[in-house]
């Protein structure tokens, strides 16, 4: 049986994921990525999105993260974000609240800059809602 790699999720405020796998799928900004081990080593920046992997027993798992960054080596995958959860772990009222407060705050004018973060906003929050209730 193929040998496992060492997932590491890391956000500034705590480890979300450290777990052997047996495959990593990663939303790269150049395109969707799969590591394996043995895997040549890169660094590639990540959209908003999903990291869903297997772990060491073939369960699959799924991970939101807002972007950030992944080095892969032969045998471990870091991913450093700004925020990311487990699927089990997403609450979907609180991202209902924050899809909520930024399409409120898109339908008012603003500043470019605070629409753009209100749609940062809302991208994380529906792609929470999306992860967390249509996946199983
Ligand atoms: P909110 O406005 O609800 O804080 P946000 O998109 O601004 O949402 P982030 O800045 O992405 O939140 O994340 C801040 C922290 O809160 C991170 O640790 C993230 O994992 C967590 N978090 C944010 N939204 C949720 C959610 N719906 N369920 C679980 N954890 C969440």
């Amino acid at each position: 049986m193929a040998e496992n790699i060492k997932l590491e999720v890391v956000t500034p405020e705590k480890s979300v994921v450290s777990e052997d796998a047996q495959i990593v799928m990663a939303p790269g900004t150049e395109g969707e990525f799969g590591v394996l081990s043995g895997h040549t080593p890169f660094l590639t920046s990540l959209k908003l999105g999903t990291i869903h992997y297997k772990n060491s027993e073939g369960k699959e798992a799924f991970v939101f993260v807002s972007g950030g960054f992944a080095e892969a080596l032969p045998d471990r995958v870091t991913v450093l974000a700004e925020s990311a959860e487990r699927r089990r772990d997403i609450d979907i009222d609180r991202a209902k609240a924050a899809k909520k407060r930024a399409e409120e705050r898109l339908a008012a004018t603003g500043k470019d800059i605070v629409m753009e973060r209100a749609r940062t906003a809302l991208s994380r929050s529906l792609h929470r809602i999306n992860l967390a209730e249509t996946r199983s």
